[in-house]
């Protein structure tokens, strides 16, 4: 691809781009009167408009009908979570049986740890990547101890080689086959969210099934970043958040897949509440769990009605645009600013992406490693209307996203940061 360096260019982009209308489906935050350039989706993503007018719905649903708000309308409450399985399940590559949605990431990963990590004998390792985020390696250690093995000995990390960034999927899958029989279960993330590096998570998968071990992935960064095949990947569970690229607001819903081959598994382990309980007899208030089929049979609770609703008028503009479409002008606005970093001529020492250079190896983040005064320089872009994420010690995450990023906002940094790098 020939990008060039100048507003014109930009501009044609975002002329030529068929996907350039829903950015004004976005409210977009304001700096001084003008829109911010937003490169922070990563984090949180922006507000769609049409989120309000649902959760207003819900509201004024709640205030005219009270309870019975779960029988009627055009999506009642008592099976909101239906409603979204469709379009879920077409953001992460699976069948509408195998994804739910409900509680919180962190949350769901628990849930899902106690129906797939189950050691037996020698049999009890986990394997994860080096530096997960945070509640990830929290989730492991505590389920670990919660079995009664000591973390150091029961989690296993593998971690790029020395003077590398990133890892290599020949290191992923040498270090599962070392561990061989000692391995329950791969766990890691889809996308790493300090590199920006997108695991393979085909092969990882392959290779955990083939010493007899289960694979799980944590998708907060990949979810409506990358293209994901879960079904076909014949990955064993999966986890995300919904507020990152999903757009569906702070600490929003979250969403689960388990794969088709659980559907009817009644000998799993799992932590049962009434609305994974068999819907047709829910209300008989019974002893004795009856698991919905699919990933269903793992909710626990009655569905958070308001961020859910926020959730399906998000998973619409998805639909709408279509998840191949998204990637593939990602990779063309993430490749334009790997070209403005390129142009700016900085030796490693001053400035580094360690996000791999691969299109398929990442989604639409690039991490920007600042060698001297990346606090600073960091600070001074929030301070002038670009909104981005600062990882210490020294890392900024720029993550234009597809669906209200534009050429322009690309452009306009690459034009900041060869002011800040001239001086
Ligand atoms: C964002 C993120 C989380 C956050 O967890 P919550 O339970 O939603 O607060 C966890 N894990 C990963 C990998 C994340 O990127």
């Amino acid at each position: 691809m020939s990008f060039q360096n100048t507003l014109a260019y930009a501009q044609e982009q975002d002329q030529a781009d068929t996907l350039r209308h829903f950015r004004e489906q976005f409210h977009i935050p304001q700096h001084n009167g003008k829109d911010t350039v937003y490169l922070c989706g990563n984090s949180l993503g922006l507000q769609p408009k049409s989120a309000r007018v649902a959760v207003e719905e819900e509201m004024v649903k709640w205030a005219e009908l009270g309870v019975e708000g779960h029988f009627v309308g055009d999506t009642p409450w008592f099976t909101y979570h239906a409603a979204l399985a469709g379009p879920t399940a077409r953001v992460v590559g699976a069948k509408p049986q195998e994804v739910v949605v409900m509680n919180q990431l962190t949350v769901n990963l628990h849930l899902m740890l106690v129906s797939f990590y189950r050691p037996q004998g020698k049999r009890f390792k986990i394997l994860t990547e080096a530096g997960a985020f945070p509640s990830d390696q929290y989730a492991l250690e505590s389920q670990v101890k919660f079995h009664g093995y000591a973390p150091e000995e029961a989690i296993i990390e593998v971690a790029p080689r020395a003077g590398e960034h990133t890892l290599r999927t020949e290191d992923i899958v040498q270090i599962i086959q070392q561990h061989g029989e000692e391995l329950a279960l791969v766990m890691m993330g889809g996308v790493n969210y300090y590199t920006g590096q997108v695991f393979d998570m085909a092969a990882i998968t392959q290779a955990a099934h083939a010493v007899g071990a289960l694979c799980g992935f944590d998708l907060a960064h990949a979810a409506g970043n990358v293209t994901l095949r879960l079904h076909d990947w014949d990955v064993d569970f999966a986890v995300w958040c919904t507020y990152k690229y999903l757009n569906s607001g702070p600490g929003g819903t979250s969403g689960v897949f388990v794969h088709e081959r659980y559907a009817e598994d009644a000998s799993l382990p799992r932590f049962a509440g009434w609305w994974g309980h068999d819907q047709s007899v829910r209300f008989q208030m019974k002893k004795g769990f009856i698991p919905m089929p699919g990933a269903e049979g793992w909710q626990l609770s009655n569905s958070q009605i308001l961020p859910m609703a926020v959730h399906k008028a998000s998973l619409q503009l998805f639909d709408e645009a279509g998840m191949n479409n998204l990637r593939a002008k990602s990779e063309k606005l993430t490749g334009y600013l790997e070209f403005l970093i390129k142009e700016l001529n900085q030796p490693k020492e001053a400035l580094e992406v360690i996000t791999p250079e691969d299109p398929s190896a990442r989604g639409c983040q690039l991490s920007l490693l600042v060698h001297q005064n990346g606090r600073q320089l960091f600070e001074t872009l929030m301070a002038n209307g670009f909104i981005l994420d600062w990882r210490e010690p020294n890392v900024i995450r720029v993550a234009p996203t597809p669906l209200y990023n534009t050429f322009e906002d690309v452009y306009r940094f690459g034009q900041f940061l060869a002011a800040h790098f001239q001086k």
